[in-house]
This record gives structure tokens, sequence and C-alpha cells, in this order.
């Protein structure tokens, strides 16, 4: 990682165009770094959690530099309103996708090709289009900007074929910057990003993931629609929030059900007519403290700074998918509520579907994995803020104070000696094995496996034989999430350093009591 670059002239051009174009006064956290490196010339990888504020990032070196900036985007759906929005602020943008006429395109090739333009949205599969590479060759280029970068990644769930193409930028137009941007932060999708746009010796810009200002909750459900309600009526009444359901059946339900109730809700659904979905958008985008009840196609590029709160009635797919959906509460930095409740059922059900998925076992292993993650999220004792954020990579040394369990710590016991027996299972089967077995190792089960591996001869064989297995899964699952134990290839667990300490009773480990 190479340090910024030293303060120059371009940094007050920059804030002008800050200023007067977007009327902002500063650039936020890394975003005038990343500003200066890109006008630079240089390239740059950005992470930055949503609404961090990446789109300034690639806006205004494009406005810098001389030429075109190209923005390489898979949300079709978005480019309209970001195009009209810079247009309303006086820049100069447009964007080629499948969704323009013949004239459409051709006006716009022409516009490019005189200089008319200073940002151009594209989709992926249109840019690899050999008359667009084309037209690029002949354009004057300011910058090419990849947008939801993690979508080359196989790993992530967000994977589009065409990303992988993008390889043609730094082969084609290697004196030309390339920003790679994401709100994916895991190391094997950042890895495949700098592969792919052969960002190798380029900076990385890495944004912190806290969102102080949205306070987390997790709730067992008992009757979800009464306790949603209760919560809205008890700190939400009036306020703008999304509640996300599963299924567009029980999207329709809870509206219906709110709106008897006195809420001013509407519904959001993939299935429901192109016109009742834009007036939701539009009425929850222009109104006050409307709730909308959505599944997850709602929230992409919706950018209302003034979301108070935001609920799932249902599991997320995975840390990623929760941390993007909460994260659209609270934009404006106020005191804004991350509110879910998932029930044994909850757990069941994604499992199964994750199972009965025609996916290859490659991306069902990777899932869930993810999912399993989500559930110790789930069923954390401490701090959720620090389990959300040792996720992503990033460690929070005190516990937040504005959470469920910092506000209300749930009662706990000492599984120092259990915690200490698992560790030295991990350890004696050679820090490899999955959860299943480590468990029939430590409960005394002498499956075939076992037997054929020589764990029954095992000192740690059977000393868990008190607890049952769902017990040591729980517990397994909670080591992985305080890092502890690190999840590796199949799924296999191996003990971190930080696992030494416990083993030495030098550190003693409180898990939620159920
Ligand atoms: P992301 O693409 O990372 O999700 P956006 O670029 O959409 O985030 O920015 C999120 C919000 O933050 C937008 O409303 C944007 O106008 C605002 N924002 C970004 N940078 C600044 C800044 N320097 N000053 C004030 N507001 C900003
Ligand atoms: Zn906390």
């Amino acid at each position: 990682m190479s340090a910024p670059a030293a303060p120059t002239t371009h940094d007050t051009a920059a804030l002008n165009i800050l200023k007067k174009v977007w009327g902002y006064d500063a650039f936020r956290g890394v975003q005038g770094d990343i500003v200066r490196t890109v006008a630079g010339g240089g390239n740059a990888l950005v992470l930055m959690p949503t609404g961090g504020g990446k789109s300034l990032c690639y806006q205004v070196p494009s406005l810098l530099r001389p030429g075109v900036g190209i923005i390489v985007s898979p949300l079709i759906a978005l480019m309209k309103d970001q195009v009209d929005t810079l247009r309303a602020l006086g820049v100069r943008a447009a964007f080629l996708n499948s969704t323009l006429s013949l004239d459409g395109v051709r006006e716009v090739e022409s516009a490019l090709l005189s200089g008319e333009l200073d940002l151009l949205y594209v989709a992926p599969e249109r840019l690899l289009l050999p008359r667009t590479l084309e037209l690029l060759d002949r354009a004057p280029v300011a910058l090419f900007a990849v947008d939801e970068a993690h979508c080359v990644s196989q790993w992530g769930h967000d994977f589009r074929p065409e990303y992988q193409g993008l390889n043609v930028l730094p082969d084609r137009y290697p004196h030309i910057p390339r920003l790679a941007l994401t709100a994916t932060a895991d190391d094997r999708t950042r890895a495949d990003i700098l592969n792919v746009l052969q960002l190798g010796g380029a900076p990385q810009f890495i944004s912190s993931f806290d969102r102080p200002n949205i306070q987390y909750r997790v709730a067992n459900k008992e009757g979800p629609k009464t306790q949603l309600l209760d919560f809205i009526n008890a700190e939400h009444r009036g306020d703008a929030g999304i509640v996300y359901c599963l299924s567009r059946k029980s999207v329709e339900e809870t509206a219906r059900w709110l709106q008897t109730q006195g809420v001013d809700a509407v519904a959001y659904h993939a299935g429901l007519p192109p016109r009742e979905r834009n007036s939701a958008q539009e009425r929850f985008l222009n109104e006050e403290g409307l709730v909308v009840v959505a599944t997850v196609a709602f929230g992409m590029g919706i950018d209302k700074p003034n979301v108070r709160f935001v609920a799932h009635l249902d599991l997320p797919k995975s840390m990623e998918g929760y941390y993007q959906e909460t994260g659209r509460a609270g934009r404006d930095g106020l005191p804004s509520t991350a509110w879910m409740v998932y029930g044994l059922a909850d757990v069941v059900n994604v499992r199964r579907m994750l199972a009965s998925s025609d996916a290859p076992e490659e991306v069902k292993r990777v899932e869930s994995a993810k999912l399993d993650a989500l559930l110790t999220y789930c069923e954390a004792a401490t701090c959720r803020r620090q389990v959300l954020l040792s996720y992503f990579g990033e460690e929070l040394p005190e516990p937040c104070g504005n959470c469920d369990t910092c506000l209300n710590p749930p009662s706990v016991r000492d599984a120092t000696r259990e915690a200490q027996m698992a560790l030295s299972a991990v350890i004696r089967t050679g820090n490899r094995f999955g959860a299943a077995h480590l468990t029939d190792v430590l409960m005394g089960h002498a499956t075939e496996r076992v037997v054929s591996l020589g764990h029954h001869q095992l000192p740690t064989f059977a000393v868990g034989a008190a607890h049952d297995e769902k017990y040591w899964r729980g517990l397994l699952r909670q080591l992985v999430s305080l890092g502890y134990l690190a999840a590796g290839e199949h799924h296999g667990l191996s003990a971190t350093g930080k696992a030494r300490a416990i083993l030495k009773g030098e550190q003693t480990l409180a898990l939620r009591e159920d």
C-alpha cells in the first residue's frame, strides 16, 4: 500500500467542484485521498460501506480530468435516476444500456465522441461489445470506475460473468486510471478484484464499516406482526422505515395488517406491476413517514437520508445482505434502529432452502458459511456491533453501548471449560475438521469416521458428553464468531492465536444462556 500523494493545487480544484456542483463543504473520510489519487492519474481500490459516499470518488475526478469518466455498473434500473440527478446538478451525464432506443444510443455515442460528456454510465455487457470498445478507443476517457466491483468474484453473492470480461480494461487502456469500488470486503473478493482489474500495486482505501448511529437489535420471534407494531408504536411512530420479509405473500399481508393498525404502509416486491412498484418507491422518497414492507428487491440505490428504521421479519441471507439492508437506515447520521426477529423455524427454513437449491456445490458451501456467520451474529451474547464489524475484518476495541446486548446484557454463563474442550478437540484432530465431526469427538460418538481416524483414542474423546449436539454446535459457532476459531476450506475449523489464552486458562469466556 502506498501513501497518498501530497496535497496539490488539485485539492483546491476538487473542493471547488465539490462545493459548486454538490454544495458540500468537505470530503468525507478518505474521499479526498481517493480523489487526489485518481485525479492525479493513479489507480485505486475503494472499499467503503453502503452510504459511505463512493459516488463522489469517481464523479469528482471525472470532472477534474479531461475527458469523460466511464462508470461500469450492473444496476441498469438505477442508471436513469443517477443520470437525472447529475443533470439536475449541471453535470453532463448519460448512460448506455439495453433500455435505450437505437436513436438514443446514437445520440449518446455522438456526444461521447465530441467531448460533450463528463460522465457515462455503462452496463458491463454493453461496454464489452466491440462497437463500444472501438468507440472508447476514439473518445477522450478520463477514467474507468468499476462500481459494485465485487461482481467479478464467483465467491460473492452477486457474481456476474460479464464482470470477468473487464480484464479488457487494463489490457486495452493501460494508461487510463482504473478505480474499483465495492462495499463487500472479504479477502477473497478483494483478491479477485485486484486480479481481474490488475490493481496489484494500486493503493487500497478501506473505510470503517461502523455505522455508530444505527442501534442493532435482534429478538426471539414470538408474534412477529405484533412485535413489529409494538416496536413501531413505541419508538418510530410516524417515521419512514423499511420492513423486509422473505416472501411476496408475507410482504402483502404485513403491509395490509399495518394499514389496519393505523400505520401508513405500502407493499413492494418484484411481482407487483411496475406502476405500483414505482409509485411505492416515489412515495417513499417524497413523503415523510411512510413504511415500505418489501422483499430484498427494494432498496438498491435508494438514497433517502432519513430512514429511521429497518426491520427484518425474516432472516437475511448473509451478513453482507444484513449489513446492506440495515445500512439503508440513518444515512443522515441521526439515531436509527436495525431491528430483527428470528426463530428456530426461520433457521430451519433458510437451511432447507439452501440445501434444496440447485446451485453448484461450491456456491452452496459458500452460502452456508455465510449463513452460519449470520446465525452467529443472531446468537451473540457480546456486543453485536463487534461481531458485525469483525465479520468485515474490522476490530472494535470496546463494546459499542448502542446495541441490544450492550444495553440489556443477556444472562450469560461461564463456558471457559467447554471452550477449552472444543478448542483442544480442534487442535488434537489437526485443525481441519468441521463442526459435525468435532461434535462427534466431543460427545463420544464412535462413528465410522471417528474410529477410522483414530479419534476415539484422543484424550478429548467424549469429554463433552454432558452436553448435547446443539450445545456444541452453538459453542463452536460462537468460538468462530469471536475469532478463537477460523473457518477454512470445507468448513474446517482451526484454532487461531487468540485461542491460546483460553486454553492456558488466562482468559475466561461467557456465552449466552439459552
Ligand atoms: P454509496 O455509493 O457509497 O452507497 P453514495 O455515494 O450514494 O454512497 O453517498 C451516500 C450519501 O452521502 C449521499 O446522499 C451523498 O450525497 C452523501 N455524501 C457523500 N459524500 C458526501 C460529502 N463529502 N459531504 C456530504 N454528503 C456526502
Ligand atoms: Zn454493542
